[in-house]
């Protein structure tokens, strides 16, 4: 068998929006796209690549239902106090009383997520390594340290969670 019967190339087409998140991955592991796709395959093949985003969906829906209940129950105490007093609340009660509604992407709430987003830096969930930047480019270098870190002292792939704060994490000033 000759190399390009042993080798053969392999193309297709990819949704827009795809092609950019593959790009922006195979920035992170330092390969070229093409490169990160034929990983992907690989792995999927050698039934290698873990499926987990079922288990955020499952998280996601569940922290939804949470603030919904925590809504419903801060209309009722509204209700309640207009039934018995005959009167709204004061502006200042409501405040006290409404429920804290964070609109941040989950995906940093995480317990799970290594971002510390008050301190802008990246903690490794295994070991606690803090992974700091005092520029734009050494953000971008910590990024690919932090996953270095994983795999040469973890051993281990990226999480899910991982994965999605890698991608969507951008520079927002340097660690406190
Ligand atoms: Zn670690």
């Amino acid at each position: 068998m000759n190399y390009n019967k042993r080798n053969p190339t392999f193309s297709f087409r990819v949704e827009y929006n795809d092609r950019i998140k593959l790009d922006k991955l195979a920035k992170i592991d330092k390969i070229s796209t093409n490169e990160f796709a034929r990983k992907i395959i690989t792995m999927y093949l050698k039934n290698e690549l873990i499926k987990n985003t079922e288990d955020l969906q499952k998280e996601k829906i569940k922290l939804q239902i949470e603030k919904l209940k925590a809504e419903i129950k801060y209309a009722q105490i509204k209700n309640t106090y207009f039934e018995n007093f005959n009167q709204p609340m004061s502006r200042r009660a409501e405040i006290q009383i409404k429920p804290q509604i964070i609109e941040q992407k989950q995906v940093f709430q995480n317990p799970q997520s290594p971002y510390d987003a008050s301190n802008k830096r990246l903690q490794c969930i295994d070991c606690g390594s803090l992974f700091c930047w005092y520029s734009e480019s050494e953000f971008n270098s910590q990024l690919a340290e932090f996953q270095r870190h994983l795999v040469a002292k973890h051993d281990r792939a990226k999480t899910e969670i991982e994965r999605e704060v890698l991608i969507d994490l951008k520079y927002e000033g340097d660690s406190r």
